[in-house]
């Protein structure tokens, strides 16, 4: 990523020519040498100084990796490329200008930090990054992680700056351009995956990264080549083990190996690209369903993951609808899955989302209920018409007595609230007859998971439907 590329070489162009320059200037000319010097040391602060900011410039970074490089001094050194956390707060709260003064005196302390042969270099706005000697990485985590930065003289007030932050500890003869790649990985990693302060650059991170290329590359083709298959997992009642429903599961089929959906919904939930596969698994869903009905099978309710990336779509109702109806499917059969939400907004939309789902006859599940940041609100103020449990409430007997005292406790709890609120209760990822025990003892009646059958090919699936009958 060396943006200023053409920029860089117009620089070393003019450099290089003003270093001629000087060398033909006779010696007794004063006066033209302090000149021509005195040009070359502005001209250094044009190229490698940033502007509003006291720090160095992009070309400078690539520059000094170069050097460092070049005298085999490159792998005493660490990388990284930081962002400010939240900086639109300080510039509101503060003014623009005061937010730049605050911005400044956090570059400054950092490249005192890091010593006569560390950088801090500007990519631009917030965006920065560094070389600096390894020693120095204990202070650069505990800095960038939260620095208290002292706003103005009279009424010492303070601000807290942060960053998400992408570090590469330097360990091979790696070029300018590759360093910057791999604190780009990291630092992408930590801002928009991972959402944590910061990022280590390694060869796992290397793998997903590369991953992650792959399935971007290789998705539209593949959907278009219908490698993308419904498994579906039975749901039971417990009373008599008696199927009556299942949930619509994604698998990938290429060249002759299933790949499971970790290794790909989390890519395409970053760039929109699940909302393709999403709808892409209803349709295939809706034409079993109608195939089933029209073959005389029973029907039961099937679910459908929904990610929550689909809560920005406007259309997300009417491209459903579109989709069940295409097919001649009876709402009733169809659920959507929902996951919760953490923001406000979010909270908005998705009420918005259930509320219209369920007036149109859709059933409308909350998926994975407990992990994450469950809020009671979510239960009390939208129509869910069920609420699917996370295995991680199940205790499963290898913890320890009191881990699996308390999850059997709020087990009873999440069931009883449940069926107060009128909502149907599934428990998920059920794996043993003694969760099996514990969840009748509680009222829970419906359940999935590997005790009564894994995620099934549909021919599979088809079997038990004909058994159903
Ligand atoms: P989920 O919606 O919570 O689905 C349940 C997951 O638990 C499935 O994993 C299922 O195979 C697994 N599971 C079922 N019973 C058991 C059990 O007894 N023990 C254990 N340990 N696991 C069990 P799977 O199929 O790998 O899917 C993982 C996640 O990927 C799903 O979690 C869902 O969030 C997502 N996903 C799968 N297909 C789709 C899809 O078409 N669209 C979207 N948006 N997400 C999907
Ligand atoms: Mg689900
Ligand atoms: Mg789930």
């Amino acid at each position: 990523m060396k943006q200023n590329d053409s920029y860089a070489k117009i620089v070393n162009e003019f450099m290089s020519k003003l270093e001629a320059t000087i060398n033909l200037v006779a010696p007794e000319n004063t006066e033209a040498l302090d000149n021509l010097h005195e040009l070359k040391k502005m001209a250094d602060k044009l190229s490698f100084r940033s502007d509003s900011i006291d720090a160095y410039s992009l070309n400078y970074f690539f520059k000094y990796m170069d050097e460092k490089l070049a005298d085999g001094e490159i792998e005493k050194y660490a990388a990284c490329r930081f962002d400010m956390k939240r900086f639109s707060v300080i510039n509101h709260q503060f003014g623009r200008d005061t937010g730049t003064k605050i911005l400044n005196k956090f570059v400054t302390m950092l490249q005192k930090g890091l010593g006569e042969d560390g950088c801090v270099c500007r990519v631009q706005g917030d965006t920065f990054t560094m070389l600096f000697r390894k020693e120095r990485l204990p202070f650069v985590i505990k800095y960038l992680m939260g620095t208290s930065i002292e706003v103005g003289f009279k009424e010492k007030k303070r601000a807290v700056l942060s960053t998400h932050a992408g570090y590469y500890e330097i360990t091979e003869k790696k070029s300018g351009e590759e360093i910057m790649d791999r604190i780009g990985m990291a630092w992408n990693m930590a801002k928009h995956v991972q959402r944590v302060s910061y990022v280590f650059f390694d060869e796992t991170l290397m793998r997903s990264v590369e991953n992650e290329k792959w399935v971007e590359s290789v998705f539209d083709d593949a959907l278009k080549n219908e490698e993308f298959m419904v498994y579906y997992q039975p749901k039971v009642m417990l009373k008599n083990y008696r199927l009556n429903g299942a949930e619509a599961l994604c698998r990938w089929k290429r060249d002759g190996e299933i790949i499971l959906p970790y290794r790909f919904i989390p890519v395409l939930e970053q760039s929109h690209l699940i909302c393709d596969l999403d709808f892409y698994i209803l349709e295939r869903v809706c034409r079993d369903l109608a195939r089933w009905q029209a073959e005389g099978k029973t029907l039961v309710r099937v679910s459908v993951n929904l990610s929550r990336v689909h809560l920005g779509d406007m259309n997300l109702v009417e491209r459903v609808v579109e989709i069940v109806d295409k097919y001649k499917v009876s709402h009733e059969y169809i659920e959507l899955e929902l996951t919760e939400t953490t923001t406000d907004v979010d909270f908005r939309e998705l009420k918005q989302i259930v509320i219209a789902f369920r007036t149109l006859g859709f059933s409308v599940a909350v998926d994975d209920f407990g992990v994450g940041y469950s809020s009671l609100n979510l239960i009390r103020e939208m129509p869910w018409k069920v609420l699917k449990i996370d295995k991680s409430f199940l205790p499963d007997g290898s913890e320890e007595a009191d881990m699996d005292t308390q999850k059997k406790v709020m087990l009873k709890h999440i069931i009883g609230m449940a069926q107060n609120l009128g909502l149907e209760c599934i428990a998920e990822g059920v794996e043993t007859t003694e969760q099996v025990t514990i969840l009748k003892e509680n009222n829970c009646y419906h359940a999935q998971g590997y005790l009564f059958d894994k995620p099934l090919p549909v021919a599979e699936f088809e079997d038990r439907l004909e058994k159903l009958a």
